[in-house]
């Protein structure tokens, strides 16, 4: 019997506690979807306003220069690169998650031009479907392959140009293998383009470890840089300089200023930008960064571990009968920072616990979906929660909250 002095007591001797002091967490509010959307820092609002106030308003366009914006893709990308095994100079800050897909995708199949192949997984992130296929319609000449994760070393041969995975499944949270996956791409002459939206931040990340060709991620989720933040992206090094890049913009140009009427692309991860980013994203992103220099990795781990694992025990104690299951794996070490609890009316039940002030969130067609990020959340919130969705079940209290008509952001 797991109760909420034993968790009281985990809080206490957690070597993460302190991190939750950089947060800003809305009173009274259980939030279990910041691998959605992270938690505000607290620090982002002075910075933005020193931002706006400083940067913009006097400094005008010196700011470029005298406060750094001009460096700052690359400067945040040197800031990602601990967290997901990358060296700094593999990795920008720049686009969004959807746009950095698409560049590499092209930069990937124009690298294996005599392949058609772009093999990924029905049950990826639909933006990296969608992409695909836009990038297929565009290029006109290739097969967009889906063969479910599991099987996918079976599926990879010599047709293939790329494999395009993410790494921890969106839905299920279920880890993907990139080391087992990536060698076998490469066994097979193909190139792995892996999307960490879900992973930076919550598991641990090795792409160099892995010899990753290619990767994206998300600002906004476990990162926690602001709704709508900054993007990355990763090119292996010894690709970097046989990349052509699609959206070959100016930031892209190995002498921006020349002004050249020729596109020479610059050397290294850079030639990956396109135009002229967000400042005030950027640094947004950036003050969120910065928390990650002071946490250790492997506690954030371990921590996140324990916390999903808490949270599968309680459900398991305090909600079994009630018409819920567990779609996430059983096995921590393939699971990633959420846990996707099944029930047929999920999105009543999803609703009845924001009016508790319980926010996860439903992913169509009957899943709840709970992250827990290991800065910010404590054991005894995991117990108030998991308290909530119980009491929630036993109750009834959803039977008020079915509706015909969803939410537009679920
Ligand atoms: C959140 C997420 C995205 C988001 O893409 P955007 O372009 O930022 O909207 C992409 N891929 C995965 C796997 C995600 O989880």
């Amino acid at each position: 019997m797991i109760d909420r002095a034993h968790c009281v007591a985990r809080d206490r001797s957690d070597p993460l506690a302190h991190c939750r002091e950089r947060f800003h967490i809305p009173e009274g509010l259980l939030y279990l979807d910041g691998n959605s959307l992270g938690a505000m820092p607290k620090a982002a609002p002075a910075r933005l306003r020193q931002v706006i106030e400083e940067e913009w308003g006097e400094g005008l366009i010196r700011s470029w220069l005298d406060a750094g914006w001009w460096d700052m893709p690359r400067r945040l990308g040197a800031k990602i690169a601990p967290l997901i095994g990358a060296g700094a100079d593999e990795v920008v800050a720049t686009d969004t998650t959807s746009v950095n897909l698409f560049k590499l995708l092209i930069a990937a199949l124009a690298l294996r031009p005599d392949r058609r192949v772009i093999l990924s997984d029905p049950g990826n992130f639909p933006t990296d479907l969608y992409i695909a296929q836009g990038v297929q319609g565009l290029l006109g000449r290739h097969e967009l392959r889906l063969v479910p994760a599991e099987r996918i070393l079976d599926a990879i041969d010599e047709s293939v140009a790329v494999v395009t995975l993410t790494h921890v499944d969106f839905k299920s949270a279920q880890i993907h293998d990139m080391k087992g996956i990536t060698a076998a791409a490469h066994r097979a002459g193909a190139l792995t383009l892996w999307d960490l939206s879900h992973s930076a931040g919550a598991v641990p990340v090795d792409l160099e470890g892995a010899g990753a060709d290619l990767a994206v991620g998300c600002g906004y989720k476990y990162l926690n840089g602001g709704p709508g933040a900054p993007a990355y992206l990763y090119v292996r090094r010894a690709l970097q300089d046989s990349i052509r890049p699609p959206l070959s913009g100016w930031w892209a140009h190995a002498q921006p200023f020349a002004f050249d009427i020729e596109f020479t692309p610059v050397a290294g991860i850079g030639r990956n930008l396109c135009g002229t980013q967000s400042a005030l994203a950027m640094a947004a992103l950036e003050v969120a960064l910065d928390i990650w220099r002071d946490v250790d990795m492997t506690a954030v781990r371990a921590k996140s571990v324990a916390l999903t694992e808490l949270f599968i025990a309680l459900v398991e104690q305090d909600c079994a009968g009630f018409g819920v299951a567990v779609a996430s794996p059983r096995d921590p070490a393939q699971r990633g920072s959420h846990v996707s609890i099944r029930h047929a009316e999920g999105y009543a039940v999803a609703q009845a616990l924001r009016a508790r002030g319980v926010i996860g969130d439903f992913r169509s067609p009957d899943l709840m979906r709970f992250g827990f990020t290991p800065l910010y959340l404590s054991y005894a919130e995991v117990f108030d929660a998991a308290a909530h969705l119980a009491e929630v079940l036993r109750s009834g209290a959803w039977r008020e909250m079915k509706t015909d008509a969803p939410a537009r952001v679920t």
